[in-house]
């Protein structure tokens, strides 16, 4: 009986997202998330993913590299529960697993390959940066698509409605950072509009003022109602 693996990485994610903090909770869900992925070590090569340009979306298997050393239980709260109600590890997509393995579908918008590094440009993601890819594989539609699956207590997207709102100083700083950022406010606004605060925050009067990292900018915001949020100010991070 085999009792364990070995698995090599073959490849490593660029992300907007440098902190576990606001990533969106499955891929999709925030339509202007570009991101990149390098092919590394003996899977640098443009041959694995010769005909792979022909699928429109790709399933990435990866490792939670951010979580993996957290340890895993039997049961947790997932947040669409609202944080309250435990399940089975099984039944849900948490980081914290028995082998901390996700699966995430993203857009494949080009393949290139830039000197001798092949380079996936993906959008739609929900990785951290940095994150290890193990297995790339194409969307097939026909076999992915499952008419009348049930989707259980996660059967429908989170409906989201939190209206975002830009102080003067931030609406000044997107238009700065846009150069370099070209869907910088799309993607704040469609992160911000998951509430990425944990779901025992959600409709609770909430006045922190709490940052996010995207790109290497952190990003302030703060609830002013039970539905709506001000960006309050876009500032690099202090390492730049
Ligand atoms: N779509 C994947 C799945 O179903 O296996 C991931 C779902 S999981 C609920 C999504 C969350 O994983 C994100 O909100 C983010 O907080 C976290 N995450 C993403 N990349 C990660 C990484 N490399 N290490 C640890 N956590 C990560």
């Amino acid at each position: 009986m085999t009792e364990s693996v070995n698995f090599n990485v073959i490849g490593t994610i660029d992300s907007p997202y440098k902190e576990k903090f606001a990533i969106p909770r499955q891929p999709g869900l925030v339509t202007a998330a570009q991101g990149q992925l390098r092919l590394t070590g003996s899977a640098n090569n443009i041959e694995l993913v010769r005909g792979l340009e022909q699928f429109s979306h790709i399933w990435l298997l990866f490792v939670f590299h951010g979580t993996q050393n957290q340890g895993w239980k039997p049961l947790v709260r997932p947040p669409r529960l609202g944080g309250n109600k435990k399940l089975g590890v099984l039944a849900t997509r948490s980081t914290f697993r028995p082998n901390p393995i996700g699966m995430s579908v993203v857009k494949l918008d080009l393949i290139e390959q830039r000197d001798s590094q092949v380079i996936l440009h993906i959008n739609e993601l929900d990785l951290l940066d940095g994150t290890p890819i193990v297995d790339i594989k194409p969307y097939v539609p026909y076999a992915d698509i499952i008419e009348n699956a049930q989707g259980g207590y996660a059967h429908q997207q989170p409906e989201s409605e939190i209206q975002i709102a830009f102080s003067t100083e931030a609406i000044a700083a997107v238009e700065y950072f846009t150069k370099q950022h070209p869907k910088l406010q799309q993607l704040i606004e469609q992160v911000l509009s998951q509430d990425p605060r944990p779901a025992y925050k959600h409709q609770k009067v909430d006045d922190k003022v709490y940052g996010m990292a995207l790109y290497d900018l952190n990003i302030t915001w703060q609830m002013v109602s039970l539905n709506c949020l001000v960006v309050k100010n876009i500032e690099p991070t202090a390492e730049n």
